[in-house]
C-alpha cells in the first residue's frame, strides 16, 4: 500500500509517498509560501532531477490539490490514480494528555486535536487544515493522526510536573509534554537493532540535534524524561530557542529593555540559542563549527555553550535510569557533526564513554562511533520520521480491516 506522509505548516506542506511493503520512499516534495505571493513546489523521486513548479496556492487545498495532481500526473507521476494511495498519515505536534498513540481520524479525532491548539498555537491549526484539506479532496482514503507529544506520555508525574503551583495542571494542563516523539521512538528502536540487543532491556538516551533540540531518555523501549517541556522552548540551547532559563528574566528584560511578553517571547524563540550567543552570526551549525575552527570567539562560546547543555542533559538521564546503554545521535547536527559529537562525548569520559575517531569521522548512514573498550555504546542514527508515520498509518488502517 502506498501511504502518503503530511506535515502541515503554516505556509508550507512537506509530504512523501512511501511504499508500506518495500518501505522505499517513492516521491517526496514540499509546498512553499502557501497563502503568499511566489508560492511554489518542489517535487523530487529517487533517480530524477528536481522538479520545481512556480505556480498559485492560495489556501492548503490547493496545495494538496498541486501535489494530487503531480503525483498522479503524466509527467513525473508515480501512480495512476488516487485510489492508489491507501492511507494518509498526518504528523500532528500536540496531542496533549489526550492522545498517548497514533489514531485513526474521525471528527472526534479532530476536535480534540483543535482542543489542543492552545497549547501549539501556531502548529496545530495548520496541522488540521491539512487534514481538512485532504478530507475534501480524498474523502475515501483513511487517515491517520502521529503526534509529536504522544511517545512521552509514559513520563512519570515526576518527570512531567513542573514546580508551581499543583492547580494549575488541574486547571490548565500547565506539565511537560515533550516533541519529537515519532524521532525518538524510532531512533531507539533502530538503535537497539544495531546494538543487537532487546530495546526492552535497554537504557539509552537519544539526543535530537536539529535547529530544534532535545534529548529523551528512554528506559525499555519507553519515554520516561525529555528535555523539551509544555512546549518546545524548554531544555537543550537550539539554533533560535533559549532553551532552559531562570523564569525571572523575562520580567528583567520588560524592565529593563521596555519590551512587551510577546515580544519578549519572540526573542526567546527565534532570536537566541546559538544564533543568540553567537552575537547574530548564525542559526546554522556548519557556520559556527567554521567560525570555531578559525578560533573565532563567537562560534567558540555558542558551541562550547550548545555541547555542555547537551552533556549536562545526558548526565541528568543516566541518573534517572540509573544507568545507560547506549548514547544515540541524531537529526540534522547530530548525525553530520563529528566535532558536535566529540565536545559532548569529551564530558562522558566518567561514565567510560570512548569515541573511535575514524568511525566518527564517518557520516550518512548507522553507525557505532565508540571504540570496541567503551563502556556505553554511542550511536549515530539517521533519523526518519517519514517513515515512522507511515509504519504507524499502515499499522492502524491494516488492523481497521480486519
Ligand atoms: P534539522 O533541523 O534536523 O534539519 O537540522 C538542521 C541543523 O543541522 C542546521 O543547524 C544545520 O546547520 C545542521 N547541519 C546539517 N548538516 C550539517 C553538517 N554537515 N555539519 C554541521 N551541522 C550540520
Amino acid at each position: 500500500m502506498y501511504i502518503l506522509v503530511i506535515n502541515c505548516g503554516s505556509s508550507s506542506l512537506k509530504f512523501q509517498l512511501i511504499d508500506s511493503e518495500s518501505e522505499q520512499m517513492i516521491a517526496k516534495g514540499i509546498c512553499e509560501r502557501i497563502g503568499i505571493e511566489g508560492s511554489r513546489l518542489i517535487y523530487q523521486r529517487p533517480g530524477y532531477d528536481k522538479l520545481v513548479t512556480d505556480c498559485s496556492m492560495e489556501d492548503h487545498k490547493k496545495a494538496i490539490q498541486m501535489v494530487i495532481d503531480t503525483l498522479t500526473g503524466t509527467e513525473a507521476g508515480v501512480v495512476r490514480s488516487l485510489s492508489q494511495i491507501g492511507a494518509v498519515g498526518h504528523r500532528i505536534v500536540h496531542g496533549g494528555e489526550k492522545f498517548s498513540s497514533a489514531t485513526l481520524i474521525d471528527q472526534t479525532v479532530m476536535d480534540a486535536i483543535s482542543l489542543c491548539s492552545e497549547l501549539a498555537p501556531l502548529h496545530n491549526p495548520a496541522n488540521l487544515t491539512g487534514i481538512r484539506a485532504c478530507r475534501e479532496l480524498m474523502p475515501e482514503t483513511p487517515m491517520v493522526a502521529v503526534f509529536d507529544t504522544a511517545f512521552h506520555q509514559t513520563m512519570p508525574e515526576e518527570a512531567f510536573l513542573y514546580g508551581i503551583p499543583y492547580s494549575f495542571y488541574e486547571n490548565n494542563k500547565i506539565r511537560r509534554y515533550g516533541f519529537h516523539g515519532t524521532s525518538h521512538a524510532y531512533v531507539s528502536e533502530r538503535a537497539a537493532q544495531v546494538m543487537g540487543e532487546d530495546i526492552t532491556g535497554l537504557k539509552l538516551v537519544v539526543c535530537h540535534l536539529g535547529n530544534g533540540a532535545s534529548v529523551t531518555a528512554v528506559k525499555f523501549g519507553k519515554s520516561v524524561d525529555t528535555s523539551m517541556g509544555m512546549t518546545p522552548l524548554e531544555g537543550l540551547i537550539m539554533g533560535t530557542r533559549c532553551g532552559d532559563m531562570d523564569a525571572a528574566i523575562i520580567r528583567f528584560i520588560a524592565q529593563k529593555e521596555g519590551q512587551t511578553l510577546d515580544e519578549i517571547m519572540d526573542i526567546l524563540n527565534k532570536e537566541s540559542g546559538v544564533l543568540g550567543l553567537s552575537g547574530g552570526l548564525s542559526s546554522d551549525f556548519r557556520d559556527l563549527e567554521a567560525a570555531y575552527k578559525e578560533g573565532r570567539p563567537e562560534g567558540q562560546r555558542a558551541l562550547k555553550a550548545f555541547a555542555y547543555r547537551t552533556a549536562k542533559y545526558i548526565g541528568a538521564y543516566t541518573a534517572a535510569m540509573n544507568g545507560v546503554d547506549g548514547i544515540c545521535f541524531t537529526a540534522g547536527l547530530g548525525e553530520n557533526s563529528p566535532v558536535i559529537r566529540e565536545m559532548i562525548c569529551g564530558y562522558l569520559g566518567y561514565l567510560g564513554v570512548s569515541l573511535d575517531r575514524e568511525q566518527n569521522e564517518k557520516r550518512g548512514k548507522e553507525l557505532i562511533v565508540s571504540s570496541e573498550d567503551s563502556k556505553v555504546k554511542v550511536l549515530v542514527i539517521p533519523t526518519n520520521e517519514e517513515l515512522a508515520i507511515a509504519r504507524e498509518t499502515y499499522r492502524l488502517v491494516k488492523e481497521a480491516c480486519l
